[in-house]
């Protein structure tokens, strides 16, 4: 047993155990500049196991803010730099580092971990993140910021509202995407797609792009490692150099991600602790640099959403349509009512052909079919209200 002399002021706060500490697993999906913060926080404090994952590499503009990165490491893999650093900080810590798409990690390390922290920049995989925290039962702390703002989000699932309780609210709705997903796509719409945002490409690579199932500037942007294993690399290497034109240049602000890392970190710790150490927040925070402001939206766990509900998770979630729609009209509505821009369908282990009805294929009132999506873990299961049942 190492000496614990190192965490003596720690020690001091009334409530604290080190041994909670000592003995916990914490995730960090994003080693950005809020995953930076809440690595080193945890690892100063002592925390048993840490677990990064992130797919990206160090560039120059990340260094006004990610603060485990210096020039020296400009093009190294985030998590093995920020793995490298934290264990100067604190060798008594069991770090762990994948270098991957988080949605390609063996979901037994998800099974594993006490607390998940989601640190990541764009929601669709936020989205998925929650999914899984939900679907193991794992709380989740979830914070991301712009400019002078950030936010904060703690996740108890089966308790306090998960992300997609207040999604309608709260995440932006991707169904423009998904009506272009949906509607039959030519390679030349690509390129105008890209033309728009004032990348060339041409008609070639677009058409190399699409028998990979590249079809929309969405898949271009979160394409997953496995569709990019397939293709050939140079197409590959366009994709990247396609990909780092496409990422999103939010402002942001070191000081700000240090801001809600600290928090977040606290609630970790508070989680932790099981209460011993005070009450854990519960709803969204959002901080308010420009003001110096803190607001707390309290939100209530929606029975009837369809990632945390009870309802779903026995039940299912439900849609109402008319037996003589096609499954494209059917992948219309999911991609309208849930805001997967990607639905896929399975039925009684099949995918039928987007233009067969739902007469052609025998479905029944209350069959259920099963929504694939990249915004979750698992298939989310619905059942067919036939409208022309309803009706009756
Ligand atoms: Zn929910």
């Amino acid at each position: 047993m190492p000496s614990l002399e190192r965490y003596d002021r720690q020690m001091r706060v009334e409530g604290w155990d080190q041994e909670n500490l000592l003995k916990a697993g914490v995730l960090v999906v994003g080693v950005g500049a809020t995953g930076c913060e809440l690595a080193k926080n945890l690892t100063l404090m002592g925390l048993g196991n840490l677990i990064l994952v992130d797919n990206d590499v160090v560039e120059l503009s990340n260094l006004s803010r990610q603060m485990l990165f210096t020039d020296e490491d400009i093009g190294k893999p985030k998590v093995r730099v920020a793995k490298e650093k934290l264990l100067k900080m604190n060798p008594l810590v069991k770090i762990e580092d994948y270098y991957e798409d988080v949605r390609k990690l063996d979901p037994e390390i998800f099974e594993k971990v006490d607390v998940i922290c989601s640190c990541l920049d764009n929601w669709p995989v936020r989205r998925w993140v929650n999914s899984i925290a939900v679907e193991f039962n794992k709380p989740l702390v979830d914070i991301s910021m712009e400019g002078l703002y950030a936010n904060l989000q703690t996740v108890i699932p089966g308790k306090t509202a998960c992300l997609e309780c207040y999604g309608e609210e709260l995440i932006p709705r991707e169904i423009q995407l998904a009506e272009c997903t949906l509607r039959r796509r030519r390679p030349e719409d690509l390129v105008k797609d890209l033309e728009e945002l004032n990348i060339k490409i041409n008609l070639d690579l677009a058409e190399k792009l699409f028998e990979a199932g590249i079809k929309t500037l969405y898949d271009l942007k979160y394409s997953q490692a496995q569709v990019l294993e397939k293709i050939d690399n140079d197409v590959r290497e366009k994709v990247r150099e396609i990909q780092e034109l496409l990422k999103p240049k939010t402002p942001a602000l070191q000081s700000i991600a240090a801001t809600i890392s600290g928090i977040a970190t606290t609630e970790v710790v508070k989680i932790l602790h099981s209460e011993n150490l005070g009450k854990i927040f519960s709803g969204l925070l959002v901080y308010d640099g420009y003001f110096s402001r803190f607001t707390i939206i309290k939100l209530k766990r929606k029975e009837e959403c369809f990632v945390c509900g009870d309802y779903v998770k026995t039940e299912g979630t439900y849609l109402e349509v008319g037996i003589d729609e096609t499954i494209l009209d059917l992948k219309k509505k999911i991609a309208e009512t849930f805001g997967f821009p990607d639905p896929e369908i399975l039925y009684k282990k099949w995918k039928p052909d987007d233009s067969k009805t739902l007469r052609e294929l025998s479905v029944e009132n209350g069959d259920v079919i099963y929504v694939e999506t990249s915004r979750r873990f698992t298939p989310l299961p619905v059942k067919l209200l036939l409208t022309d049942n309803i009706k009756k």
